[in-house]
């Protein structure tokens, strides 16, 4: 293991996790990874290709076709799939709707922890997801688990996303956030769960400024 610092923020689905770890990173100077982003864009990638995920040859094979790259500008995540610019559809309904199918596949997270695993060898990272303080980096220093009412993460969602998608209503928003996190709290292979090490941020009555300041307390506590 190399001496860079991880902070690894793990949650339920649109929990804030990557407003707290942009907002981290920024301050901290530390480089910004959106696991999510990742499992989305090879679910699009699925999509498009109509990758069957009870195929596993023809899984291996388009993971070797699938290739990810992140430009990272002002900390917001950028993310290519063969070169081509795909952050806005991997927002959309029919990946969020098709990701947690996706990522339940056991070569498909070999893949991407490989490809996480590689990024925080060198640099000083945040990164946010779903098994980063559990399987991606089990020794990080600082571990935050988030989590908050459903209905309070729903309408957030809603609120962030129902100008650019307006026929997109509040329950299905709902909907998609309870299909995802249970599917991804069962799945086999590193499902959600909090790290024995986590510490917990309920953010469900906190603003973004309040979520940051408890962030920061535990890093001042590493000292670095
Ligand atoms: O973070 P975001 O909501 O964009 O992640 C989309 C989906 O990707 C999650 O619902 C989950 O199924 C999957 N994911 C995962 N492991 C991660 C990050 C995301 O399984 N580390």
């Amino acid at each position: 293991m190399s001496n860079n610092i991880v902070v690894a923020i793990d949650g339920y689905s649109s929990c804030g996790k990557s407003t707290l770890a942009k907002a981290l990173a920024k301050k901290l100077h530390y480089i910004y990874v959106d696991s999510g982003a990742m499992y989305r864009a090879v679910a699009l990638y699925f999509l498009r290709n109509n990758i069957d995920t009870q195929n596993h040859a023809q899984i291996e094979e388009a993971l070797k076709n699938i290739h990810l790259n992140f430009h990272s500008r002002d900390y917001e995540t950028h993310i290519t799939l063969n070169g081509e610019e795909v952050s806005e559809e991997i927002r959309q309904m029919p990946v969020s709707e098709k990701v947690s199918e996706v990522s339940a596949v056991k070569e498909v997270r070999r893949e991407m922890v490989k490809q996480q695993q590689r990024m925080g060898q060198s640099k000083n990272i945040v990164m946010d997801g779903r098994d980063i303080g559990t399987a991606v980096f089990p020794d990080a220093p600082v571990k935050i688990f988030m989590t908050a009412d459903p209905a309070v993460r729903a309408q957030r969602r809603y609120d962030e996303i129902h100008l650019k998608n307006p026929e997109v209503t509040l329950e299905e928003i709902f909907e998609n956030i309870a299909h995802r996190d249970y599917q991804d709290t069962t799945r086999e292979e590193s499902p959600l769960i909090r790290a024995h090490d986590a510490i917990i941020l309920d953010n469900t009555d906190l603003t973004p400024d309040e979520q940051l300041q408890f962030a920061l307390d535990k890093v001042e506590k590493l000292g670095v």
